[in-house]
């Protein structure tokens, strides 16, 4: 057995199917040690709990649940945790439900690998399509390949990898290196009225659409391919730079 230690996280709670299964590819690969949140909370992105205590309670060896957000748990298991010992790798997933494009900044689940990266481990997050993925073993065993040959390259300091299985529904075919899609969320919020006359409104209306590149992540997985998003952190937009020159003023160099 090797003596490689992974961190594994993700925002559907630690008893989450989908962490289980991704858990179990991992041990063929070294020790694992879960630290996840006691309750769901996607669609939390990178958010952190500054206002309140947070408790962190082992629920079975090398399982831990924190009263809080993905990024919490990454940043109690690396400095807390684990006694002063980087994981070789950072986990976030399976996550129940894609995460794909756009929705990226929203996610709970590629927060956690960003989190990871934060702090100078190597990271990846995995969503799927679907549920049903956990229980494919061609999928998991293809899964399985991907992390066996992300482990042994070498990567960029700044990047971090989302991949996404494609839904039970199409055919697997293989696995695709995409760019992030785009999406349309004209249509998503819903108005309804309540039973007392006041009006409100839900989030996450069906009608979004996808546009993008031909080799982005929401085609790959249309396709049956699962997809793999090379991501890094740095969001500055280099050639704007120049453009917005004009609003530089120095007052005093
Ligand atoms: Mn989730």
């Amino acid at each position: 057995m090797s003596d490689r230690l992974f961190l594994l996280t993700n925002d559907d709670g630690h008893r989450a199917a989908g962490l289980r299964a991704l858990a179990d590819i991992l041990k063929q690969f070294g020790r694992v040690v879960i630290v996840a949140p006691q309750t769901e909370q996607s669609a939390c992105s990178h958010a952190i709990t500054l206002h309140r205590p947070l408790r962190m309670k082992e629920s079975a060896p090398d399982c831990y649940a924190v009263d809080g957000t993905t990024s919490d748990c990454v940043l109690l298991a690396s400095q807390r945790l684990l006694g002063g010992r980087k994981p070789d790798m950072v986990f976030s997933g399976i996550n129940h439900g894609p995460n794909l494009g756009d929705d990226v900044t929203y996610s709970g689940t590629v927060a956690g690998a960003f989190e990871g990266r934060l702090f100078g481990v190597r990271s990846m997050a995995v969503s799927s399509g679907d549920m049903a993925r956990f229980e494919d073993g061609n999928c998991m065993e293809m899964l399985s390949g991907i992390i066996e040959r992300a482990l042994s390259e070498d990567w960029e300091d700044d990047v971090l990898l989302n991949v996404n299985l494609p839904p039970s529904s199409v055919e697997l075919k293989g696995v695709k290196l995409t760019c992030l899609g785009r999406r349309h969320y004209a249509e998503s919020v819903i108005e309804k009225t309540d039973p007392r006359g006041e009006t409100y409104y839900w989030i996450g209306g069906v009608n979004a659409e996808w546009f993008g590149e031909q080799n982005s992540d929401f085609r790959a997985v249309e396709k049956g391919y699962i997809s793999v998003t090379p991501l890094h952190l740095d969001l500055t937009h280099y050639p704007s730079l120049g453009k917005f020159s004009s609003l530089e003023t120095v007052v005093k160099d």
